[in-house]
């Protein structure tokens, strides 16, 4: 009969064997998982004996995790400022440093009636942490892979966001009217990273990812397009890579927007760009 403990440390043991980052961390998540409880519950249970009906599906995770399958993809589920949401294939994995692009918009002064658009939805961890804090906004999520969008309408009935719009779109192709704001963590990365990458980015979406030699062939398309659809005064805030601020400001610029700011994220890249459009 194994302990929590020692089934902890034997799989950490088995996880940095086969080069898995933040080993102890993953399998304490697992374990949690498979108890039905949070990572910091299991400090208690330390020395609670585990049963072979718990033990034989937390051997199967762990079997797939050291083979490179995300975390977030055999938990099901990643937490994102105050909410948790589904989480699997159809959708690339919510990244931390998009939840500091929602709070810095969260810490906005906007008017109670607006319309807003995340563009590039994915699994609606954007728009829908936006229509959940602001319930009277007119919130849209759009994208344009269908299996992204169902991972989203789960995720929107989940929190109770029924009244939030779902539209397939290849950028605005579909979408009718203006919007007040607009945020977008669109593929930003250029194609030639696909070589050097880990494995558990294998497991996001191609199209949520790539986006040509430098990375930036949709944004391009997007930024001239968004400025149109924006209402004047309308903001546009963005999630870029990591030497991406220079062009993208430039592109800004010339689609016509002012008060171009970029905010750079906790690790001190310049992440976030943000303009206005005149009114
Ligand atoms: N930040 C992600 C990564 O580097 C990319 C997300 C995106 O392209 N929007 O893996």
């Amino acid at each position: 009969m194994k302990t929590v403990l020692e089934t902890i440390d034997g799989g950490t043991g088995y996880l940095e064997k086969r080069g898995i980052e933040d080993a102890r961390r993953n399998m304490q998540w697992l374990v949690a998982h498979q108890l039905g409880c949070t990572r910091m519950e299991i400090y208690t249970q330390f020395d609670r004996p585990m049963t072979e009906a718990e033990l034989a599906p937390l051997r199967e995770s762990l079997r797939r995790r050291g083979e490179g399958i995300p975390l977030q993809h055999l938990l099901g589920t990643v937490s994102f400022l105050d909410h948790e949401f589904k989480c699997d294939g159809r959708a690339l994995i919510p990244r931390p440093e998009t939840e500091e692009l929602a709070e810095w918009i969260l810490s906005w002064e906007l008017p109670d009636d607006l319309k807003v658009l995340d563009m590039g939805c994915g699994s609606g961890v954007l728009g829908l942490s936006l229509a959940a804090a602001h319930p009277e906004w007119q919130v849209t999520l759009a994208d344009a892979s269908a299996e992204a969008l169902s991972l989203s309408r789960e995720n929107a009935r989940a929190l109770g966001l029924d009244r939030v719009q779902l539209i397939e779109s290849d950028l605005f192709s579909k979408l009718d009217g203006s919007f007040g704001g607009i945020v977008a963590n669109l593929p930003y990365v250029p194609e030639g990273d696909r070589a050097g990458m880990s494995k558990e980015l294998e497991h996001d979406p191609d199209l949520a990812l790539f986006s040509g030699a430098d990375g930036l062939d949709l944004i391009r398309r997007f930024i001239p397009e968004a400025f149109e659809k924006l209402l004047p005064g309308g903001w546009l805030a963005l999630e870029i890579g990591h030497d991406q601020a220079g062009e993208v400001s430039k592109l800004l610029g010339s689609a016509g927007f002012n008060d171009i700011t970029i905010k750079s994220d906790l690790s001190g890249i310049e992440r976030f760009p943000a303009a206005r459009k005149p009114s």
